[in-house]
């Protein structure tokens, strides 16, 4: 029977509750999306005492399902002001729903100075003063964690940046090798991890019950069909295994969409340097690993163990969107420097993309020039200060702007945008400008189309249908992020008709259901309408679903070409 833990700072208090009625059935995305709406006031500080910070594995979390791992974090975020959930994979998820514990809610807040940790085990939870933590990097907070709490432990800790409340910071979580490679980077959660006075989350598989199934033959035999679809897809199968998801630095160079010095160019004249083939030859050269799973039960294996050229293991899970955004985005064609720039985002507790946004506006604003990256190393080493300056660039890309008065900033919702340029591939410019979320490409991941071809290629500079397509994006991946599956099973789903009705027969095997594909569709659709509510209660109107107006006028090289999907379809997405 899956229990929640409902963790209180203000009182020094740990319950472990049944799960009501109301969130009963839901997991990942769609459990911390309903207890945010149900439980957090939209009107409260997003650093306040009435702020929750939610954590869900998926429904399918802790079963033999290929990359079925994934957990949400959700809360009211700082850098929006709105509604988020941003998932990660790692050994987190596996552990929590292995433990049967379909959430953890953590709420009020500790006095000021004040450092817990969360030790989650097969008896429930305690909180553990952790004041020697305080400040500590996030790698070597997890050393000393795993060295007091065994090596098989799965954590999730903030770093400075998270203790120091700033509206960037993220949430790292441990990998299959205990290394905390991986990050629930959006939205600064991590800041609101740090304002309850956690530092971590400690969860001791040790004796764990593990899920139950109700019918294992049928689970069993969904799950063979659902692998088979993954390996037998030409992305999931072969070109994430062999360059991870930094093979996308290339195509979207190609495609004229890479994000350059500040979205200035969708061409970065650089690219190959930080590519995916080259990044897999440095790695193969300096006996590296660039073919790595980060969760238990991954079989597509797009993470990597990167090294510098003396060996040091300088980072993990070194991927597309951390390498665009330390390179293409601050004009750095230097794998040793955006290798550096990622670790120390890890270590410091800051969200890769963000960084990068904020970086690239700081070289716009003139603090930097485009290109440097000692530079860049060291406005990074500000926010582990906490100077100024630090805690500027900590709080993000919009605080950034706002503060040396640049117009070019380029966010929706203060969220700052992912790796792919808007005008150059309008569907994910719909994404970005309606999610719940802010500018998010995980939120509706349109790229599988416009730019992948799966399930068919649409024009990525056309505008027209790109409404319709975001949102059935959107819908679907609101359900896929409750079952606890990784996006990139994604391809396989477009492309193989097998593949989603795997799914929902695992889901059916497991909980004893008769869902259809539509039921999952509307499960989708209904987090989606939880979340807008949400935003809705906060103040959100239509006008927050707009892309920064720069982008509406401002032609992007090499296409040339502007955002310009008209108003009356971005309103369309969630209108029904
Ligand atoms: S595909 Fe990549 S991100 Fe997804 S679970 Fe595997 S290693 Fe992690």
């Amino acid at each position: 029977m899956s229990k929640i833990i409902r963790v209180n700072l203000t009182k020094k208090e740990v319950k472990l509750e049944d799960v009501s009625k109301e969130y009963d059935g839901l997991g990942g995305r769609g459990f911390t999306s309903a207890v945010v709406a149900a439980e957090v006031n939209p009107l409260c500080h997003p650093l306040g005492e009435e702020n929750k910070l939610v954590i869900a594995p998926g429904l399918l979390g802790g079963t033999n399902c290929p990359n079925s791992g994934r957990v949400s974090f959700g809360a009211k975020s700082p850098l929006t002001g709105g509604i988020k959930e941003s998932n990660v994979g790692g050994t987190l998820g596996v552990r929590l729903a292995k433990l049967q514990i379909a959430g953890i809610i953590i709420e009020g807040k500790a006095k000021d100075g004040e450092s817990y940790v969360l030790l989650v085990n097969k008896d429930g939870a305690t909180l553990k003063p952790s004041n020697e933590l305080k400040n500590e990097l996030v790698y070597n907070a997890v050393e000393k964690l795993r060295a007091k709490y065994g090596e098989k432990v799965a954590i999730a800790c903030i770093g400075p940046a998270g203790e120091a409340k700033m509206a960037a910071a993220n949430i790292s979580v441990t990998d299959i090798d205990g290394v905390p490679t991986r990050q629930a980077g959006r939205g600064g959660l991590g800041a609101v991890m740090g304002s309850k006075g956690i530092k971590a989350i400690v969860v001791d598989g040790t004796d764990a019950p593990g899920v139950n199934i109700k019918d294992k033959d049928s689970f069993n035999k969904a799950a063979k069909v659902f692998a088979d679809t993954l390996k037998k897809d030409s992305i999931s199968g072969e070109g994430l295994p062999l360059y991870g998801t930094a093979i996308l630095i290339n195509i979207l160079n190609e495609a004229g969409a890479l994000p350059t010095k500040n979205f200035s160019s969708g061409r970065f004249e650089e690219a190959n340097n930080i590519s995916g083939e080259t990044m897999r030859e440095i790695i193969l050269k300096r006996k590296g690993n660039p073919t790595h799973p980060c969760s238990p039960g991954c079989i597509i294996d797009c993470s990597n163990v990167y090294k510098l050229e003396d060996g040091t293991e300088i980072t993990g899970g070194f991927e597309y969107e951390s390498i665009w955004a330390l390179g293409a985005n601050c004009g750095i064609g230097d794998l040793d420097i955006v290798a550096r720039l990622n670790r120390l985002c890890d270590d410091i507790g800051l969200d890769t993309i963000e960084m990068g946004d904020t970086i690239g506006v700081a070289m716009e604003a003139g603090i930097i020039s485009f290109g440097d990256g000692e530079g860049a190393i060291n406005l990074l080493k500000e926010a582990e200060k906490g100077s100024p300056l630090g805690k500027i660039v900590g709080s993000g890309c919009t605080c950034l702007g706002k503060v040396y008065g640049i117009e070019r900033v380029p966010q929706v919702k203060g969220q700052g945008m992912p790796a792919y340029d808007p005008r150059a591939t309008k569907g994910t410019g719909v994404t970005y400008a309606t999610s719940p979320m802010g500018a998010d490409h995980t939120a509706g991941y349109v790229i599988a189309m416009e730019i992948a071809g799966c399930g068919g290629k649409v024009d990525p500079l056309d505008p027209k249908g790109k409404a319709d397509l975001s949102k059935a994006f959107q819908v679907a991946t609101a359900a896929t992020d409750c079952t606890g599956l990784c996006l990139f099973v994604a391809f396989a789903t477009l492309t193989n008709e097998r593949a989603n009705p795997a799914v929902v027969d695992m889901l059916n095997a497991m909980y004893g259901l008769k869902l259809t594909g539509d039921d999952v569709t509307k499960l989708g659709k209904k987090v989606l309408q939880t979340e807008r509510d949400f935003n809705k209660r906060v103040g959100f109107t239509k006008a927050h679903d707009r892309l920064p107006l720069f982008m509406t006028k401002e032609k992007l090289p090499p296409h040339n070409t502007v955002f310009d999907v008209s108003n009356e379809d971005l309103d369309s997405v969630h209108e029904d």
